[in-house]
């Protein structure tokens, strides 16, 4: 027997239509350093439907592939509501790859309209000859230029968008077909494109929204530091439209004194970044302290959060932060570190600390060494797999085999799962650093000289030793205006840490680079230190 419940598509054109008519009077705010741009949800609908008409004549029909080059801002969020309401494919080229990665994507995707931002033109117009399937620019927030390039025809947002119908008759689509796609930085091999469906980024949003995903309402304005070309800023533009809550855009101001800024302008409820950039905050408010107050909430992901920081924001200034685990596979939200009620202090502190609870549709288990499953008892390490409605089967046009085990995706992510849900993660596969037999986590090590007052970041590699195979490096960031040496960060950690995990390697750095995303590089670190640099 089948139900006897309607078969309606779940599509993001129905999250257009509701969240610019119904909450039409919630807003899109963007930072300018200025004074900040406003548009309401029902004017954004209107802009997005005459960018649709654009779109339309410019030759964009079916699943045609409409990319962006931009940071987060109106019309970024314009481009989001316009191209899968109506039915073609938005992807986010992520600005901060290598080149040759970036065109790599854009020709790997078929990329045919790029919707670039003014202020990135001197990235983008070299990049542009090497687009072999774009026929569209349009530039956005300014003006194009001199940017040209064979065969490819490049207009002003403004000037297309002027005088076009602010309706659109967005058509009905099948949940299951592609409304976005997003390419993994790729730590390995060329990046990875996953393709999200209508129906994957619905039944995210509506997670996005529920009390133990991030809570999101109506009642929140939220700051999405997190860029809207990485994993689709987890979520959080569409689930605003789901349920009405207003956005702030931070444009190109992501350094900590202009966040601060916003935050104390425009008080946003809700603020979603990396760890380093609430590392950076945290400094910037040391320095200059700035009523935060209205946060109810920050979320953390991408990487671990070292405890100091969650801390710091919750002792120093009232808010919460929340951690949560994800990855672009994963649309990206997995799992959230709610704590259940009535735990003690204490293990409010150790669960918020987890990577979180995975909810019930993303399903997860351990893989052991042997390649079996392990039990979910808090205490069996391996790797972590997870499976569900939005998390990826596969990737466009690439057969990866050894990222999927049996119809689960492998998440290179190492750690425990606890009889209650609860996701642990001690390291990536790949940066655990295997010492004499033992693992030491690089993620624990961090966090513990992180956790000395001298010192602002570490990141912690495995460098070679004939000895024990591999031993731990750390490269330490001293905050300004303090000083500690390698012997007094041994004692430190002495009383913390058994012997055989000290490390006997350390470097003085002026700042952990980063990778496009903001998180650690430590690809990038270990390549600095195979050539004899060990201090
Ligand atoms: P990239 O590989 O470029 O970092 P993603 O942004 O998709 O791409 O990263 C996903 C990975 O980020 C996860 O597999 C995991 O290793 C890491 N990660 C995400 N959230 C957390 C977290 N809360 N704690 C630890 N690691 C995390």
């Amino acid at each position: 027997m089948r139900g006897t419940m309607q078969d309606v598509p779940l599509s993001i054109a129905d999250l257009v239509r509701y969240g610019t008519s119904v909450h039409g009077e919630a807003s899109a705010i963007t930072w300018t350093g200025d004074e900040p741009r406003r548009s309401s949800y029902a004017h954004t609908g209107r802009r997005a439907a005459q960018l649709a008409h654009a779109l339309r004549e410019l030759g964009v029909t079916a699943d045609q592939r409409v990319a962006t080059f931009q940071w987060n801002n109106q019309e970024h969020f314009e481009v989001y509501l316009a191209v899968p309401a109506m039915g073609a494919v938005l992807h986010t080229l992520n600005i901060r790859l290598p080149a040759d990665q970036i065109s790599y994507i854009a020709n790997h995707a078929e990329d045919y309209v790029v919707v670039v931002d003014a202020s990135l033109l001197p990235l983008f117009a070299p990049l542009l000859p090497q687009m072999s399937t774009v026929r569209h620019v349009i530039v956005a927030g300014g003006d194009p230029g001199d940017l040209a390039a064979d065969g490819v025809t490049v207009h002003r947002y403004e000037d297309l968008i002027a005088g076009r119908s602010t309706e659109f008759a967005w058509p009905r689509v099948d949940e299951r077909d592609a409304a976005a796609m997003c390419y993994t930085s790729g730590t390995t091999g060329n990046p990875k494109g996953v393709v999200y469906s209508h129906r994957s980024i619905w039944l995210h949003s509506m997670q996005v929204c529920m009390s133990d995903g991030q809570g999101l309402s109506q009642a929140d304005l939220t700051l999405a530091v997190v860029p809207m070309f990485h994993a689709m800023s987890w979520g959080l533009p569409y689930a605003s439209l789901m349920v009405g809550a207003s956005v702030l855009l931070p444009d190109r101001f992501l350094q900590p004194a202009p966040l601060a800024d916003m935050l104390v302008a425009e008080r946003p409820t809700l603020a979603a970044a990396v760890p380093t950039i609430w590392q950076g905050l945290l400094h910037e408010l040391d320095q200059n302290p700035r009523d935060i107050s209205s946060l109810r909430r920050v979320l953390v992901g991408g990487s671990a959060c070292p405890p100091e920081v969650m801390r710091a924001f919750e002792e120093r200034y009232g808010v919460p932060v929340l951690h949560a685990w994800g990855m672009t596979e994963t649309s990206p939200l997995g799992s959230v570190a709610h704590p259940p009620a009535g735990v003690s202090d204490e293990q409010r502190w150790s669960y918020r600390l987890s990577q979180g609870r995975l909810p019930a549709s993303v399903q997860g288990r351990i893989v052991g060494p042997d390649g079996l499953p392990a039990p979910n008892d808090g205490e069996s390490v391996g790797e972590l797999e997870v499976r569900g409605p939005w998390v990826t089967g596969g990737y466009y046009r690439d057969e990866d085999p050894a990222k999927f085990d049996d119809g689960w995706l492998r998440t290179g992510d190492v750690g425990t799962l606890s009889p209650d849900g609860f996701l642990r993660l001690t390291d990536r596969a790949k940066d655990v650093i295997k010492s004499g037999g033992e693992w030491i986590s690089s993620v624990e090590l961090e966090n513990q000289v992180m956790a000395h007052p001298a010192v602002a970041e570490a990141a912690v590699i495995a460098v070679p030793d004939p000895k024990w195979d591999e031993r731990p490096l750390v490269a330490v960031v001293v905050k300004e205006g303090h000083k500690v040496d390698a012997a007094q960060l041994r004692s430190f950690l002495a009383e913390k840490l058994p012997r055989w995990q000290l490390p006997e390697h350390w470097s003085f750095i002026e700042e952990v680079p980063k990778t496009s995303v903001g998180k650690f590089d430590k690809k990038v670190l270990r390549q600095r230190h195979t050539d004899g640099k060990l201090d």
